[in-house]
């Protein structure tokens, strides 16, 4: 394998750094759905050039809509108490959602709206080229996985999409609203996580 140098990793990662800048370009622009007309900003996700972790979620919530920033609000706080105890910081990971735009009353996105926005996630997985991604919640695992099966026959395995690792859990938020019963499900799918990133 050709050895690269530091400076050869710095020209790689400044051509992902513009690359995902040229998509949240276009996405702050982009009035491919109907949920354009409801945003306040767009929420494009953010996180590391080379993250061990993409995490997806659904859409922007208010305070993602507000902030241009994804998982800020309660469910954001909830996911970074997840990261530590898998030894990872919510600044070595990417975090995004199916949608760039915020859903009127925090409904789910319609399936013409996943679909129109769905690329440039694709384009962003492209890029930052994660080495697992778990998606938070069934609207996030069905999207990219590609099936209609219920989150919870789609949880506590691998999955592969696109040649990467794909582990599914629960939606933070919905973990907030239901501590009792998804707390232990959540903990085991993030020991799953931890021992793909130990490979
Ligand atoms: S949700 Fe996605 S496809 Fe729809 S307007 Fe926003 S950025 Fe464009």
């Amino acid at each position: 394998m050709t050895a690269v140098s530091p400076v050869q990793e710095d020209v790689v990662a400044s051509d992902r750094g513009a690359s995902l800048l040229a998509i949240a370009a276009e996405v702050a622009s982009c009035v491919k759905c109907g949920l354009s007309a409801h945003r306040t900003v767009t929420v494009p996700g953010e996180g590391s050039l080379d993250p061990p972790v993409l995490f997806v979620g659904e859409g922007p919530g208010a305070e993602e809509d507000r902030t241009g920033r994804p998982f800020v609000g309660a469910a954001g706080q909830y996911l970074d108490t997840w990261l530590t105890p898998i030894g990872l910081a919510r600044s070595r990971c990417f975090i995004a959602n199916c949608v760039k735009c915020r859903p009127p009353q925090n409904r789910e996105p319609h399936p013409d709206e996943i679909g129109a926005c769905l690329p440039y996630l694709e384009r962003q997985i492209a890029v930052i080229k994660p080495k697992v991604i778990c998606c938070l919640g069934r609207i996030a695992a069905q999207t990219l996985l590609g099936t209609a099966s219920s989150l919870g026959a789609l949880r506590g395995k691998v999955h592969e999409r696109h040649g990467f690792p794909v582990v599914v859990t629960y939606h933070p938020s919905a973990v907030l609203r239901d501590k009792a019963g998804l707390r232990k499900p959540v903990w085991d799918d993030l020991q799953l996580l931890r021992s793909l990133l130990q490979k």
